[in-house]
């Protein structure tokens, strides 16, 4: 573990204290503690009254039951949260999970991280999260729906569109937001399209928000590419997961000219030596909702392709020039990172929300891997969300080429900004340091100018 500088090291004991028993909230607030030293160094202001100490305390925290009531007429109680970490540059903004893991430490690191990838996207949206640990795995439709009207009848106080906009996260698709609102417009009698993104098109929805995060974490990591002089054409890729965020990547490295031979869901991992169907994995995940195993059946044995059940090995074995692991926190370890190191892994992307541990960062930093932090290379998703909550404020509706272009260039601007600032700190190509500082700089000046609140 790297050595805190000591001013920071009392701040980060005070928050594991005051935070006991949430080990991925310490882990996440600690990443960018690391980071700044180095700010505090050129500016020592930025540690004055108590500005860090606030960043690291979300506003407010929500805890509420969800009654619902499933297909067997059984009354079935779940926990939610809402996390309203930060909001000196805008509403809170940041999505909703649907999870049997989610816990009030779950939800509070990624409204931390969600904070600081807000400000680099440069748009107007504060920090925040919630979810439930609701397992949506097995519920029929009309028990979703009941769910999400549940979770919403308690929720919709707490939100709106100059407040704090929710959108999708793991287990929180379309379908999920559309019950959502159809429950919040209900309840408040207004038809209030910026209070929730992710919506469908017909109701407000905002073109390539489905595809943004995977597509933004390709452009990401194709300028980080670039800056060596190449790109994804001809490239290995692995993308771990086979949601929203993995099944877009998928796309979009296609187009760049990659070839990505694996993808996996908890239940294992698919390689496709030619390279993975897309077609074939959306009707299997976004139509059927099927498990990954699917994959072999559909496509048939002795094709190059074959099913590892999980547990009996890891995605990370398989080797590939560029990792984009895009399933959930801590999924790739040191172990893995060793592998892929082994293999001649060159880049790494974050589409995930931390899913690289902090030895596994390290590996891939000492061993002169580019490594893209996913608070900036999967801002595309929120980046995107702004851009639809810009498209209801104005009542407009912007065609895919337009919104795709926005997207790129926000992308391009996270990069180099994220580099410029490695630079400007002392730390050139150290992505990780670039995201941290400039996240934290453009919050920290806000919340100066706002006062002690
Ligand atoms: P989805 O629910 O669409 O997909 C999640 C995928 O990851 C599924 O394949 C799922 O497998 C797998 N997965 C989830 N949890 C685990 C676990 N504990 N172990 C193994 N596999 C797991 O979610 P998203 O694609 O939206 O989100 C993926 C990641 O990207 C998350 O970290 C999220 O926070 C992050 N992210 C998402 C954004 C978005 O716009 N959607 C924006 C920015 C970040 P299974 O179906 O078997 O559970």
């Amino acid at each position: 573990m790297m050595q805190l500088d000591e001013k920071l090291e009392p701040i980060l004991a005070e928050v594991m204290r005051r935070n006991a028993g949430e080990p991925e909230f310490h882990q996440a607030v600690r990443e960018v503690l690391e980071s700044l030293g180095r700010v505090i160094a050129k500016r020592p202001d930025f540690a004055d009254d108590a500005l860090i100490e606030r960043i690291c305390e979300p506003e407010r925290q929500i805890i509420f039951r969800v009654p619902w009531i499933d297909d067997q007429n059984k009354v079935r109680i779940n926990r939610a949260f809402r996390v309203q970490f930060n909001s000196a540059l805008g509403p809170y903004k940041g999505g909703i999970r649907f999870h049997p893991s989610v816990n009030v430490g779950i939800i509070k690191f990624l409204g931390f991280e969600q904070t600081f990838k807000n400000a680099l996207t440069g748009m107007p949206i504060g920090g925040g999260k919630g979810g439930s640990d609701f397992d949506p795995k097995g519920k029929s439709d009309r028990e979703i729906m009941r769910f999400c009207q549940s979770f919403m009848t308690e929720l919709h106080r707490h939100i709106g569109e100059y407040t704090d906009v929710p959108a999708g996260d793991i287990g929180v698709g379309g379908r999920e937001i559309g019950y959502m609102f159809g429950q919040y417009k209900r309840l408040t009698n207004r038809y209030e399209a910026g209070v929730l993104t992710g919506k469908a098109l017909f109701y407000g929805g905002s073109r390539a928000r489905t595809e943004a995060t995977g597509y933004g974490n390709t452009y990401f990591v194709e300028s980080m590419l670039k800056t060596r002089g190449t790109s994804f054409d001809g490239k290995k890729v692995v993308v771990s997961g086979s949601g929203n965020v993995a099944i877009y990547s998928l796309e979009k490295v296609q187009e760049f000219g990659g070839t990505v031979v694996a993808m996996s869901d908890s239940s294992g991992y698919i390689v496709d030596e030619n390279g993975i169907d897309l077609k074939l994995m959306q009707e299997i995940k976004e139509i059927r909702r099927a498990r990954i195993s699917e994959y072999l059946r559909l496509k048939g044995e002795g094709k190059g392709v074959w099913f590892v059940k999980a547990g009996d090995g890891s995605i990370w074995d398989v080797a590939c020039d560029v990792a984009m692991p895009s399933a959930t926190q801590n999924e790739l370890t040191g172990k893995d990172a060793k592998a892929l190191v082994k293999n001649g892994v060159i880049a790494v992307g974050e589409g995930a929300n931390m899913p690289t541990t902090p030895d596994a960062t390290r590996i891939f930093q000492d061993a002169g891997v580019m490594f893209a932090p996913g608070k900036a290379a999967n801002a595309g998703g929120v980046a995107t969300s702004a851009l639809e909550m810009q498209q209801n404020a104005s009542r407009d509706s912007w065609s895919f080429e337009q919104t795709e272009a926005r997207l790129a260039s926000i992308m391009r601007n996270i990069h180099d900004t994220c580099a410029a600032t490695a630079e400007e700190y002392g730390a050139p190509g150290d992505y990780v340091l670039g995201a941290n500082i400039a996240g934290f700089v453009r919050v920290a000046e806000a919340m100066r100018a706002l006062g002690v609140i």
